[in-house]
C-alpha cells in the first residue's frame, strides 16, 4: 500500500506545474536567450515591466541571482547598501555581494514588523569621506518572513534614501502575495523602489524563474552580471511560458494561501506551550515551549506533514495545498504538538 503523499509545508517553492502550466509550456515559442530572440522571455520580460511600472526587465534563473545582480548594478566595488540583519539578500544568499561584488552590506537589525529603523538608517548612512565605504542603496524586502511592510513606512524609508542620494531596491520574492493581502497594485509597492526583484517560483507555482525590474540602463548593467554570473540561459521560454502563466492564472489565488494560513493558524490557537502567530499572508510561525520542541519535525514527518524550524515552526501554504490539506494538517499538528 502506499503511503498517503505528505502535506508540504516546508515552503511555497515545492509545488508542481498544473496541467494548464506544464501545457503553457509545452506550446512556448522558443528562441536563444542569449542572442535576445527568445520570443516568450522578451514577452515575459516587457509584460512584467509594464505590469510593475518599469522600463524593463531581465528573467532570472533565481532570486538570488536576481537580487545579486542587481546589488552589482547598483553598487562598485568599495560601496555598502544597507539591509535588514534577516533580510534574504544579507543572511540567506551566501554573502554573494560581499564575495563576488566586493559590497560591504551594512546590516541593520529588524523590528518585528520587518522593517529598519528610520533612525538607524538615517545613522548608518556614512559622510562622504575617504575612511568609509560609500553608502549606495537600501534593500528592503516584502513581504518579510510573511508580513506585509506597512506602506507608510517603505514611502518614508525610500524617501529618506533617496534623499540622501541612495538608490531603492526591493527583494519582492514575494510581492505577489503583498500586493494580494493589502489589495493594492504590485505597481504601487514597485513603484517606490529603483529596482525590484520578483519570484515566479514560489506562491505563483513555477518550476524555477525570477526576474530582476528596472530601468533600462540598470537592467543594461544588470544583464552584464548576469552573463558574467552563468545566468545567461538559451531556450529559457520554457520557463518564461510557466511565469506568464503564472501572471495571468496564479496571482489572485494567493488570496486562497492566505486564508489557509489563516485557518492553518487558527486551527492551533489554544494548545499548552504553543504559540501561533495570526499571519498576513502563506507563512504561519508556531512558537514551541522548549520541552515541546525536540523532535517536532521528524514526528510530523512519520505522521505526513513536512515542515521547518526547530523552536519555531514554520508553515507556508501554497499552490499545491488544498483546504482539505489544512484540516489533516491541523489534526496532525494538534496531535503532535
Ligand atoms: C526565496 C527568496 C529569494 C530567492 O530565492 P531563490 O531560491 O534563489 O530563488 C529571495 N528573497 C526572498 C525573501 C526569498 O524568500
Amino acid at each position: 500500500m502506499n503511503a498517503p503523499t505528505p502535506i508540504d509545508l516546508r515552503s511555497d517553492t515545492v509545488t508542481r506545474p498544473t496541467p494548464a502550466m506544464w501545457e503553457a509550456m509545452r506550446r512556448a515559442e522558443l528562441g536563444d536567450d542569449v542572442f535576445g530572440d527568445d520570443p516568450t522571455v522578451n514577452a515575459l520580460q516587457q509584460r512584467l515591466a509594464a505590469d510593475l511600472g518599469f522600463e524593463a526587465a531581465l528573467f532570472m534563473p533565481t532570486g538570488t541571482q536576481s537580487n545579486l545582480c542587481a546589488l552589482m548594478a547598483h553598487c562598485d566595488r568599495g560601496d555598502e547598501y544597507i539591509v535588514g540583519q534577516m533580510a534574504h539578500t544579507y543572511r540567506w544568499e551566501g554573502g554573494g555581494a560581499a564575495v563576488l561584488g566586493s559590497i560591504q552590506p551594512q546590516p541593520l537589525p529588524n523590528q518585528p514588523d520587518g522593517t529598519l529603523a528610520l533612525a538607524e538608517i538615517e545613522a548608518a548612512i556614512k559622510p562622504d569621506d575617504a575612511h568609509f565605504a560609500r553608502t549606495r542603496l537600501l534593500a528592503l524586502e516584502n513581504t518579510w518572513g510573511g508580513r506585509v511592510l506597512p506602506m507608510d513606512y517603505v514611502a518614508a524609508a525610500t524617501q529618506l534614501a533617496r534623499e540622501r542620494g541612495l538608490a531603492n531596491h526591493l527583494d519582492g520574492a514575494r510581492l505577489f502575495n503583498a500586493a494580494v493581502a493589502t489589495d493594492l497594485e504590485p505597481r504601487d509597492i514597485a513603484r517606490h523602489f529603483d529596482s525590484v526583484s520578483v519570484c515566479f517560483s514560489k506562491g505563483l507555482g513555477t518550476p524555477a524563474g525570477s526576474a530582476l525590474c528596472g530601468s533600462r540602463e540598470l537592467i543594461g548593467r544588470a544583464h552584464r552580471w548576469r552573463k558574467m554570473t552563468g545566468g545567461a540561459m538559451r531556450q529559457s521560454g520554457v520557463l518564461a511560458a510557466a511565469a506568464l502563466h503564472a501572471l495571468d492564472h496564479h496571482v489572485d489565488r494567493l488570496a486562497d494561501d492566505h486564508a489557509h494560513a489563516r485557518a492553518l493558524a487558527d486551527g492551533l490557537q489554544g494548545l499548552p506551550g504553543v504559540q501561533v502567530d495570526l499571519p498576513q499572508t502563506n507563512i504561519v510561525f508556531v512558537d514551541l515551549a522548549p520541552d515541546r520542541a525536540p523532535g517536532v519535525v521528524d514526528r510530523l514527518r512519520e505522521r505526513g506533514v513536512l515542515a521547518t524550524g526547530l523552536y519555531r515552526l514554520r508553515l507556508v501554504t501554497h499552490l499545491d495545498v488544498s483546504s482539505d490539506d489544512v484540516g489533516r494538517a491541523i489534526e496532525i499538528l494538534r496531535r503532535t504538538l
